[in-house]
């Protein structure tokens, strides 16, 4: 899952930005307004967590543009207790959800999850699940019928893309994308490493799941 953190108080955004990657999702961080509209632009998040009050342009401001060039990435407005003004606006111009400042850790992981939830889904939030294949969050490991093998952090990550996106073929630019962003110089023989050390782990808890090259694209699992 890949957030980006919008918020021009250094300190409140390096602190979130830690926490988010303690829980395995991956982070941009940005601290003015038109930086954040950008990035928001380009729509490969999952979740946005938006401050109000920015420099550059305003959170509300930000939502609109955002909704007007129907980019939908779910967003969890931050917000001040005074700004209740600003809450019902913001829920009005299209945020999914706001959490007023100060906020404890469990709460904003849990709106957090919920935000990026599908709608109506029933999900367990610690697992996703491929034909059996299980991968979990809290042990960061992939099991198959008991046998349980750790991945490490871009290994999880590239894990739930692909079973994230069951039937598609994720292209490698996506992946880079979605783990790295766009600015990294991460290049595809570095994801092929990736992949190579996912599959000797499929083959460690035998599991019937491979993930297959698409060449010249990228990869998918069957
Ligand atoms: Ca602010």
């Amino acid at each position: 899952m890949k957030l980006l953190v919008v918020e021009d108080e250094m300190q409140l955004a390096d602190a979130l930005t830690e926490i988010l990657k303690r829980n395995m999702y991956s982070v941009d961080t940005v601290y003015d307004g038109i930086e954040g509209l950008d990035n928001a632009l380009t729509g490969v998040y999952d979740g946005i967590i938006l401050d109000i009050n920015l420099p550059g342009m305003n959170g509300i401001d930000i939502l609109k543009n955002l909704r007007r060039e129907k980019i939908n990435t779910p967003v969890l407005l931050l917000t001040a207790r005074s700004e209740i003004e600003d809450k019902i606006n913001g829920l009005d111009c299209g945020a999914d959800d706001y959490l007023t400042k100060p906020f404890v850790t469990g709460e904003l992981l849990a709106r957090v999850r919920a935000l990026t939830r599908r709608k109506g889904e029933l999900v367990d939030d610690n697992k996703l699940d491929f034909n059996g294949l299980e991968l979990k969050k809290n042990t960061c490991s992939l099991c198959w019928q008991g046998n349980d093998v750790k991945l490490s952090l871009k290994e999880y990550q590239i894990m739930e893309l692909l079973i994230s996106n069951p039937k598609q073929i994720m292209p490698k630019e996506r992946i880079i994308e979605k783990i790295w962003g766009y600015e990294s110089d991460v290049e595809y023989n570095n994801i092929e490493v990736y992949i190579s050390f996912l599959r000797k782990k499929l083959l460690v808890i035998s599991a019937p799941v491979q993930i297959k090259t698409v060449r010249g694209i990228g990869y998918s699992l069957v």
